[in-house]
């Protein structure tokens, strides 16, 4: 169920699925009122970021629910210009400030700004350590930021969030991240819902009586991957939640395994800016 989590490495608990909040307008409401209905429906888990400019609409439905803070999993990220040791000391409060609370649960590096982002980690095993934040984390990071981030961090990231779908498995970023017990998150889990109508998708829906989303976020959730897709619509909400009744066979699994064509809808890390 959506209260199902995965262990992070210093023993926090992560919900499996929560809601990502990408591109939800402040003004009209529509981020507050998104995440009040997910919360009804029974996400516990609310990924946001600096760069949405949303953190206020966010911080609004957790002072209008009555979910106990314990039980909630919020997620912001710093921003690219806002890297650096102090800035991003800086940028940890404002973000606090606007979401209204006293500590976050897990705070990223949302891309790994090429001479930064290890002054950026810096500040937040600050964070980390002064109790601000119950995890700390990056996105967005291939095994060569890792590699260089972990040569001189006194912490290991707990997360890596990145671009992640049937069409865009990732193997050797799994691996290097089963192998570092860094639990990996996908952005775009649903790829915007680009390959919905993949004939193997359609199949193995028909077959299960479920929609392509859901199809595709159990394959996630079966691989051990936490994601955060979308949505305004308490129905799709409802929706993308009901995966945790059906389970595809191996072979189902590798089927899907060969939807991959290494093709992105975002940046690649090394070339965003
Ligand atoms: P997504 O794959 O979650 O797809 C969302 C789109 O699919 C929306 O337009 C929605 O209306 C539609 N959709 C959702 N559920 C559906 C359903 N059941 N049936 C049909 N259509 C459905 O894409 P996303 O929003 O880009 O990614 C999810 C979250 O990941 C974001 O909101 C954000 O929190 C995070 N993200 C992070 C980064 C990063 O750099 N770290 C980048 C992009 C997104």
């Amino acid at each position: 169920s959506l209260n199902s989590t995965t262990n992070l490495h210093n023993g926090v608990k992560m919900p499996w699925m929560g809601l990502g909040v990408y591109k939800m307008d402040v003004e009209n409401g529509e981020a507050r009122d998104a995440v009040l209905s997910a919360i009804e429906v029974g996400y516990r888990s609310i990924d946001t970021a600096s760069f949405y400019k949303n953190e206020e609409g966010v911080g609004e439905a957790l002072q209008k629910t009555n979910v106990p803070r314990e039980d909630l999993f919020i997620t912001t990220k710093v921003w690219n210009d806002e890297q650096g040791y102090e800035e991003t000391l800086e940028a940890f409060e404002r973000s606090r400030k606007k979401l209204g609370l006293e500590y976050l649960d897990l705070y990223l590096i949302h891309w790994p700004v090429p001479g930064k982002y290890k002054d950026t980690w810096k500040a937040l095993e600050k964070l980390y350590n002064d109790g601000k934040v119950k995890a700390i984390g990056v996105s967005n990071f291939l095994p060569h930021h890792l590699d260089e981030l972990l040569k001189d961090a006194t912490i290991k990231p707990m997360v890596n969030q990145v671009e992640l779908h049937p069409q865009l498995n990732q193997p050797e970023l799994r691996a290097y991240c089963d192998e570092h017990d860094i639990q990996l998150e996908a952005w775009s889990p649903l790829a915007r819902g680009k390959f919905f109508d993949d004939p193997i998708i359609q199949e193995l829906a028909e077959k299960y009586s479920k929609t392509p989303a859901q199809v595709i976020l159990r394959w996630d959730f079966q691989h051990g991957i936490v994601t955060i897709p979308k949505s305004s619509s308490k129905e799709r909400q409802s929706e993308n939640a009901d995966i945790f009744d059906f389970e595809l066979s191996a072979r189902e699994m590798n089927r899907l395994e060969s939807l991959n064509e290494d093709e992105r809808i975002g940046p690649h890390p090394d070339e965003f800016d």
